[in-house]
C-alpha cells in the first residue's frame, strides 16, 4: 500500500543529518502518534490541560511550573513577553509596543543567532555584552559575567542566554550577577538533549525559565516545545498565549496556572496567539516526553551508535576517505565522520553532500564540517535498513 506521502506524491528522504525543522524533525514513537489521535477525539479546557502539563513539566524538570509550546522558538517569544509584562495585563495588550517598559534584553555576543528573532519579536531591543574574542582567534576570553552586570540599567527586562556545551560565560555566573540587579535569565536550550539530565540542569542553576524543543531529541510533534520555570512567569506566559475571549466573570483559569485573584482584568489575545498548541500537541508532547525520560540513557546511547557502527562498516574502505565513528559522552550523541581526501578524489565533502541530497532516494547529511572536508551523518532520525543504503549511494558518487 502507498504511504501518505506517496499518495500526496511528495517524496519521502533519509534523514542522517538530524532533526531540523527544514527537514520535517524527528519521528514520532507509534505511541506519541496514538496518543495525538486519541486527543483529537475530544474537546477539553485547554487551561485545564496546560495546568496539568505545567505540573508534569515541573515534576520532570524541578521548575515551579511548566506550559507546552509550539516550539522553542515560541517558547522563547513568550518567555520574553512574560519578562517584559509581568502580570501586568495592560502591558500585555500593548505588546510589541514596548514604550515605556523594560524593553532591552542582554545577550552575550557570542550567543546571537537568528533564533534570537523570537526573542525580538515580543518587542524588545538585543543588547550585545563583550566581544568573544576567543572565537577570531584574537584572544581568549569570551563575555564575562561583569560584563553583563555593568550593561544592566532600567530598561533590561532580561538576559537571554543560549546554552551549548561550549558556551561562556558559565550560567550560574550569569544568573548571579542578573539576579543580583534583580533581572531574570531566559535559557534557550532547544537542542541540549539529550542528556536528559539538562531538563533539571538549568533551572538548577538558576535559571528564571528554559526553552527546550519538542520535536528534537524529545521526538513529540515536530510544532512543539516546553517553557519551565518560575510560576509568576509562565502565568504570565500563558496568560499571552491562551484564548482569553471569555467574559471576566464567567472565566475560571486553574490557581497553579493563573492566579486570577492577582489580576486587575484579563488582557485579550496576546503577542503568543499566531503560536497557538493544540490538544493534540500538547498531549503529543507530554507522552513523548515521559517515553524519553523513562528510556535508560545507555539503551538509547546503544540504539543510536548500532545504527553508528553499521553506517561506519557501509562506508569502509572507500578510497581517499578515511571513516571513524565519534562518541560524543557529553551529549550521548554519536555520529559518524567521513574525511574526504578532496584533492585526490576530485570532488569536496559539499559535493558529496549535494548529490546524496539530490539523488533518488533523497539523503540528508550533516554539513556543519564541510570545510575541512568533512560530511558527518547523525543517527537521530536514521531507521533500520538505512545505514546500508547510504553506504551504497555514497560509493556510487565516489565510484567506488
Ligand atoms: C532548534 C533550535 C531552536 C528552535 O526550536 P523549535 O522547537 O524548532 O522552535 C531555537 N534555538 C536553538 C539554539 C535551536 O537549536
Amino acid at each position: 500500500m502507498l504511504n501518505i506521502y506517496e499518495r500526496l506524491g511528495v517524496r519521502t528522504l533519509i534523514n542522517a543529518s538530524g532533526p531540523a525543522t527544514r527537514l520535517s524533525g524527528s519521528i514520532m514513537p507509534p505511541e506519541v502518534a496514538d496518543a495525538m489521535r486519541e486527543a483529537s477525539q475530544y474537546c477539553v479546557d485547554i487551561a485545564e490541560l496546560q495546568a496539568r502539563a505545567s505540573e508534569i513539566i515541573a515534576d520532570i524538570t524541578g521548575a515551579e511550573a511548566g506550559y507546552v509550546t509550539s516550539g522553542a522558538a515560541a517558547g522563547l517569544l513568550l518567555g520574553t513577553a512574560a519578562c517584559v509584562t509581568g502580570l501586568d495585563p495592560g502591558k500585555m495588550n500593548r505588546l510589541p509596543d514596548t514604550t515605556g517598559m523594560k524593553n532591552e534584553v542582554l545577550i552575550p555576543r557570542s550567543h546571537r543567532n537568528f533564533y534570537d528573532h523570537a526573542v525580538r519579536s515580543a518587542g524588545v531591543r538585543l543588547v550585545e555584552v563583550g566581544i568573544a574574542d576567543r572565537f577570531s582567534g584574537a584572544g581568549v576570553r569570551d563575555t564575562e559575567a561583569w560584563e553583563i552586570a555593568d550593561a544592566v540599567t532600567e530598561r533590561t527586562a532580561a538576559v537571554c542566554y543560549v546554552a551549548y556545551s561550549h558556551s561562556l560565560p558559565p550560567l550560574s555566573a550569569v544568573v548571579d550577577v542578573a539576579h543580583a540587579a534583580g533581572v531574570p535569565v531566559l535559557v534557550d536550550a532547544a537542542g541540549q538533549l539529550p542528556p536528559a539530565s539538562n531538563l533539571r540542569r538549568f533551572i538548577a542553576e538558576g535559571a528564571d525559565l528554559v526553552a527546550f524543543s519538542g520535536g528534537k531529541a524529545i521526538r513529540g510533534p515536530q510544532s512543539s516545545g516546553i517553557l519551565c520555570g518560575r510560576r509568576d512567569l509562565i502565568a504570565a506566559a500563558a496568560l499571552q498565549h491562551l484564548d482569553l475571549d471569555i467574559l471576566f466573570d464567567q472565566w475560571h483559569p486553574p490557581p497553579s496556572l493563573i492566579d486570577k485573584n492577582r489580576l486587575p482584568g484579563a488582557p485579550q489575545h496576546g503577542i503568543g496567539r499566531p503560536c497557538k498548541v493544540g490538544k493534540e500537541e500538547i498531549v503529543g508532547l507530554l507522552t513523548a516526553l515521559k517515553l524519553f525520560v523513562d528510556e535508560d540513557p545507555e539503551v538509547r546511547r546503544q540504539r543510536w551508535l548500532r545504527l553508528m557502527e553499521g553506517l561506519a562498516s557501509a562506508l569502509q574502505d572507500i578510497r581517499h576517505t578515511e571513516v571513524s565513528v565519534v562518541a560524543d559522552r557529553k551529549r550521548d550523541v554519536p555520529a559518524v565522520q567521513l574525511k574526504l581526501d578532496e584533492a585526490l578524489l576530485g570532488l569536496s565533502a559539499l559535493d558529496l553532500i549535494t548529490q546524496l541530497q539530490d539523488g533518488e532516494p533523497s539523503i540528508h547529511a550533516n554539513p556543519t564540517r564541510v570545510s575541512e572536508g568533512v560530511v558527518l551523518f547523525g543517527p537521530m532520525c536514521l531507521k533500520d535498513g538505512e545505514p546500508e543504503l547510504i553506504g551504497l549511494r555514497v560509493r556510487m558518487v565516489l565510484k567506488f
